[in-house]
């Protein structure tokens, strides 16, 4: 009986947003991505597609993604956005930093970005343009994706924190203790294939199409990078996603070690009250402003 409910509503809320697209006027960039999109098929084989399309797209989303936190580091004006603000981002830091990612990218990532293409064919997942999803059914599978990932991640990264483990293999990870968007994957190699894991399960469950491959991928990076940033924006589009978590959230992780394990959302932590020690440094700060703003009128 609940089951049935749950898919009527899903049902009923397809075609209300079917019925909302309807109504919105054509999106002038789809007749240009569609070009480009059957280009590409013409010119270049499944398997290069999955490989190299892949790591194209992996690469450029997250250099891209990383670069207006790597540039606000240049802008005093921005700096009243840094969260800890008494540990500056150094080159020292950043280019080790690069050094292991780029290591990560290549070494660990692109062996496995090689599956992509066995992986599309055992499970017959079509590249053509007549069957990829529209783009609200894209962003729906996205978040079923965030929302997979954010369980694995929560449950497998308070296991890496065991104090039996943690030195072994999330040391690493926290090596900086104020984060910088770059740092996002800067982890030990076998935590990229453990939390690693956490991707592609979302991916097994709804990949119905080559695209949804290439939009997850460019979703989760857009919120690691984000919650690496070291900078809590006003008016970050993604402080829109009903519970994300944000840079706050996890770069208290980094100054803290205990607490906040979730990767995008915040339930997980607040369902196992391991977010306590984040509220009550979130109400002490509140206090010390109020107190602050006191003195000064
Ligand atoms: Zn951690
Ligand atoms: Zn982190």
């Amino acid at each position: 009986m609940a089951v049935n409910e749950s898919v009527d509503i899903l049902n009923s809320a397809y075609l209300a947003v079917e019925y909302i697209d309807s109504f919105l006027p054509d999106n002038p960039l789809q007749q240009p991505f569609k070009n480009a999109w059957n280009y590409m098929l013409d010119n270049y084989t499944k398997f290069q597609i999955a490989t190299w399309g892949s790591l194209i797209v992996h690469e450029l989303s997250y250099f891209l993604l990383c670069l207006p936190g790597f540039i606000f580091q240049f802008i005093p004006y921005m700096q009243k956005y840094k969260i800890q603000q008494d540990k500056p981002e150094t080159w020292e830091k950043q280019w080790k930093c690069l050094k292991t990612l780029l290591f990560n990218h290549f070494c660990i990532q692109l062996p496995l970005i090689c599956g992509t293409y066995y992986f599309t064919e055992y499970f017959s997942i079509p590249y053509d343009w007549e069957r990829m999803p529209r783009w609200y059914m894209l962003l729906a599978q996205c978040f079923g994706c965030a929302v997979i990932e954010d369980a694995w991640h929560y449950f497998l990264h308070r296991l890496l924190h065991h104090k039996r483990i943690y030195k072994y293999i999330h040391k690493v990870h926290h090596e900086f203790v104020s984060p910088f968007g770059m740092q996002a994957e800067y982890a030990h190699p076998l935590e990229t294939l453990i939390l690693g894991t956490g991707f592609f399960i979302g991916i097994i469950v709804f990949c119905n199409h080559m695209i949804l491959l290439w939009a997850w991928v460019i979703c989760r990076l857009m919120e690691t990078i984000d919650v690496h940033s070291g900078y809590d924006i006003p008016l970050n589009p993604l402080h829109l996603v009903p519970f994300y978590a944000g840079a706050r959230f996890h770069d208290f992780h980094h100054m803290n070690f205990i607490g906040n394990y979730a990767s995008t959302f915040t339930w997980w932590d607040r369902i196992f009250g391991t977010d306590y020690q984040y509220v009550s440094y979130q109400e002490k700060e509140k206090n010390q402003e109020l107190l602050t703003e006191k003195k000064s009128n």
